[in-house]
């Protein structure tokens, strides 16, 4: 176990970086803290020598509470590892409130030449039934198939293998909370065997990792009945780099908005507008009434994919420009 830094090694290995979430807690412990590191956690899996595993504790930290920081350390740290030729894939054991977003931006910044596999736990380790070790125990089977390799970044959780590009976070407690809508599962984990059943496209974006000091500025406005605009205004007084908006349906926003979003373009900020539907794709030429996609688009609002919690990581990193 290291702290933070890579230890080369001679026998071939899953690497398993700890950050900190829900499968570091324990409350008997440490209550204000996630307490336990590689050590203790790769302590609950030692009846399992399947793969020989290595840890390393990068940060403890609860997922909600992660910084631009935590994300440089997070990938400059998975950088090195795969510069490593004894390390076979890694998996990220993290908070799951946002590993969607997480995983995500990491799949962005990609290609990746080995799997990066990220997993954690609904139930912390005091709870009756926890499973963080069998996510762990699973996340590595998964890291260490050569299968495994150019299927992008990976969520495993509950036996089940997603895509970060399309994994979200969709029940706040039950242990089967992460889905892909509309992609679907990409593969299962069961018994020692994976299974997977698609690939994802390859990934073509290769976005560049802002520098610490220069991430874009971008927030995400969810559009309700009878929205004030009260957000879009005050993104247009703090000068921020880029606005997205969830709206209603493939993404319609209250006509009454449109002069509040005009300015917001007219002064140069970025504007994509998303579905707020928990799946589903934008429209771009079926509706013309006001608010709509075909007036939107006129405007130079952009139509993209969602969730906005996602396309925001995705504008940030197109903001910033590609390598
Ligand atoms: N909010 C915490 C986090 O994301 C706990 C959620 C979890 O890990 O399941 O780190």
């Amino acid at each position: 176990m290291t702290e933070g830094h890579l230890v080369a090694a001679l026998e071939e290995h899953v690497l398993i970086v700890f950050t900190g979430g829900t499968i570091s807690v324990s409350p008997s412990r440490d209550s204000n803290h996630p307490a336990l590191g590689g050590a203790q956690l790769a302590g609950e899996i030692s009846g399992f020598s399947e793969v020989p595993i290595q840890t390393v504790d990068l940060y403890r930290a609860m997922s909600e509470s992660l910084t631009f920081p935590h994300l440089h350390k997070l990938v400059t740290f998975l950088r090195q590892a795969m510069d490593q030729p004894a390390v076979r894939g890694v998996v990220v054991s993290h908070g799951t409130d946002t590993m969607d977003e997480v995983s995500y931006l990491v799949d962005l910044v990609g290609p990746w030449s080995k799997p990066i596999v990220f997993t954690g736990a609904m139930r912390h380790n005091e709870l009756v039934s926890a499973d963080g070790p069998a996510n762990l125990v699973n996340a590595i089977r998964v890291a260490d198939t050569s299968a495994s390799i150019g299927r992008g970044v990976m969520v495993v959780m509950n036996e089940e293998i997603h895509a970060a590009r399309y994994v979200v976070k969709g029940h706040s407690t039950n242990v089967s909370s992460f889905s892909s809508p509309g992609a679907g599962l990409m593969g299962s984990v069961v018994e020692e065997c994976v299974r997977y059943y698609w690939s994802v496209p390859p990934c073509t974006n290769s976005y560049r990792l802002p520098a610490l000091d220069s991430w874009p500025k971008v927030e995400l406005i969810r559009m309700t009945l009878g929205n004030s605009g009260l957000f879009l205004r005050a993104c247009l007084a703090e000068q921020v780099d880029g606005v997205v908006i969830e709206g209603f349906g493939a993404g319609h926003v209250p006509e009454f908005l449109l002069p509040d979003i005009q300015k917001l373009i007219d002064a140069g900020i970025r504007v994509w507008v998303v579905p707020r539907t928990a799946s589903g794709h934008p429209l771009y030429a079926t509706y013309g009434t006001p608010g709509s996609e075909i007036g939107l688009q006129s405007m130079g609002v952009q139509m993209e994919e969602g969730p906005g919690h996602k396309a925001r990581i995705r504008m940030m990193l197109e903001l910033a420009g590609k390598e």
